[in-house]
């Protein structure tokens, strides 16, 4: 399949020419002609999938359709993303496209001066990619006319829900025009999303595309167990003896983001940290410097870190796990994106045992043990100990949960160590959960816990 037999027009050919993709990914194969046929569409994919480009490339082509002659042009797509950093990342790709075919677009998030995104809305837009909330406060001030939307895009909508978003994405729902497209793109399938979908979609299409972790080919994962307090001396070792310039560092709190940051810069790391207390401009300058190689470690919380493109990111660690068993995945599919290699590793404590437990539950295989001379394997069993008196399951089952292989594609990814070549990495690094073949898994569980969605008897789908 080629991007020339989807139907996009010459100026969209080049524009993709010009981002170096030679051929579709599966979702935008998928779900491109749908968008083309006119047809809502409730598709399951997550970021790293290419997804921005499955719904912009066909929304921006049917826009320059027929583009209005009023000077002061009232948006016509509306994209709602769960973050700030998403929707840069997705007016960014609008912009790109839109603009080859005189296309506006903007951004509206909260947590900025609402004046300047006011005064863009009043010159007229074309495209507006919003997070829910300062949507809102723009449609109740009337400061953006959204009766002309002719496409709605929910992207990462399970996220949104998680954010709690809920409420007002069904009142913004309420300001659209009842005929429109609407397209819903999510990473999970619950309960809470087939609500929204029941809420806001007309008999959509269904596609559905590999989850990260299972098409995790191009991602190492491992564990290295370690004792809480020498983590962040195990994360400077491995920064530096396996000379990483890029990592993206996974922690739970807003105050660990800054302690872990804090601690790598004494250690001579050069670190900033990426959470929700930061100012956007800092937020957008942290990254800008990351990504320009000038940080060698980004610290993240999730909700931070959602959204986060970065081209090639080769290390992404996980120095707290996650609380929502999900979120790993999301964290990994920071890494080996769009066909690169990457390196996923976890720092598990044995306090974490039970987070780690629901995690591979939702994998469906074991994430491999490593260890380094350095730090030698801390007792395994109080993670077991901990974890039965906490109600999880005990040293036993955890022993046969360890033994159940990982999925091909992991495996073969695992044979380099990820800290130091194949050849040294035998005898440095000792792997203690040899791992056996084992055949590829099609899909893993979806359900997240249901958020619950609010009916609303009266209000009219369209
Ligand atoms: P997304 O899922 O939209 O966040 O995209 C993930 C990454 O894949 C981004 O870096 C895109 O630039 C990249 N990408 C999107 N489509 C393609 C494609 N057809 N070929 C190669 N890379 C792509």
């Amino acid at each position: 399949m080629s991007f020339e037999s989807l139907g996009l027009c010459a100026e969209l050919l080049s524009a993709i020419d010009a981002q170096g993709y030679s051929t579709p990914t599966p979702i935008q194969t998928q779900a491109i002609p749908v968008i083309f046929e006119g047809c809502d569409l409730l598709a399951g994919a997550q970021t790293g999938t290419g997804k921005t480009a499955a719904f912009a490339l066909p929304i921006v082509q049917r826009l320059s359709e027929k583009i209005p002659s009023e000077k002061r042009r009232r948006p016509r797509v509306l994209v709602l993303v769960p973050t700030r950093e998403l929707a840069a990342q997705v007016s960014e790709k609008m912009q790109y496209y839109g603009r080859r075919l005189s296309l506006r677009s903007t951004m509206i998030y909260g947590g900025v001066n609402i004046q300047a995104q006011i005064e863009r809305l009043h010159r007229g837009v074309d495209i507006v990619v919003a997070t829910p909330g300062r949507l809102l406060d723009h449609a109740e001030r009337k400061t953006v006319n959204l009766s002309r939307i002719e496409f709605l895009v929910l992207d990462e909508a399970d996220r949104m829900l998680d954010l709690g978003f809920i409420d007002d994405i069904l009142k913004v729902a309420e300001y659209l025009p009842e005929k429109r497209q609407t397209l819903l793109f999510s990473a999970t399938y619950s309960q809470s999303i087939k609500d929204l979908a029941d809420e806001l979609l007309q008999q959509p299409r269904r596609i559905e595309v590999a989850r990260r972790n299972i098409a995790a080919d191009a991602v190492t994962q491992a564990l290295y167990p370690v004792e809480r307090g020498r983590k962040r001396e195990m994360l400077s070792h491995l920064i530096r003896k396996g000379e990483w310039n890029q990592v993206l560092v996974f922690v739970r709190t807003r105050y660990g983001a800054d302690k872990l940051t804090a601690e790598l810069l004494f250690d001579g790391i050069k670190a900033a940290a990426i959470h929700s207390n930061k100012s956007q401009s800092i937020r957008t300058r942290t990254l800008g410097e990351f990504k320009r190689g000038e940080l060698r470690v980004l610290v993240a919380t999730d909700v931070a870190a959602r959204g986060l493109d970065i081209e090639r990111l080769p290390h992404v660690v996980n120095y707290d796990l996650p609380q929502v068993p999900e979120d790993y995945v999301h964290r990994i599919g920071r890494t080996g994106r769009a066909g690169e290699d990457g390196v996923a590793l976890s720092l598990l404590c044995p306090e974490e045992q039970p987070l780690l437990q629901a995690i591979e539950k939702l994998l469906k295989y074991a994430i491999p043990r490593q260890t380094i001379p350095e730090f030698p394997q801390i007792a395994v069993r109080r993670g077991g100990v901990k974890a039965k008196a906490k109600g999880a399951k005990g040293p036993a089952k955890a022993k046969k949960r360890a033994a159940t292989p990982a999925p091909a594609a992991t495996r073969s990814a695992l044979a380099p160590a990820p800290v130091q070549p194949p050849a040294k990495a035998t005898k440095a690094t000792k792997t203690t959960n040899p791992v056996k073949p084992a055949p590829r898994r099609k899909r893993v569980v979806e359900e997240r816990p249901a958020v619950k969605i609010g009916r609303r008897g009266q209000r009219s789908k369209r």
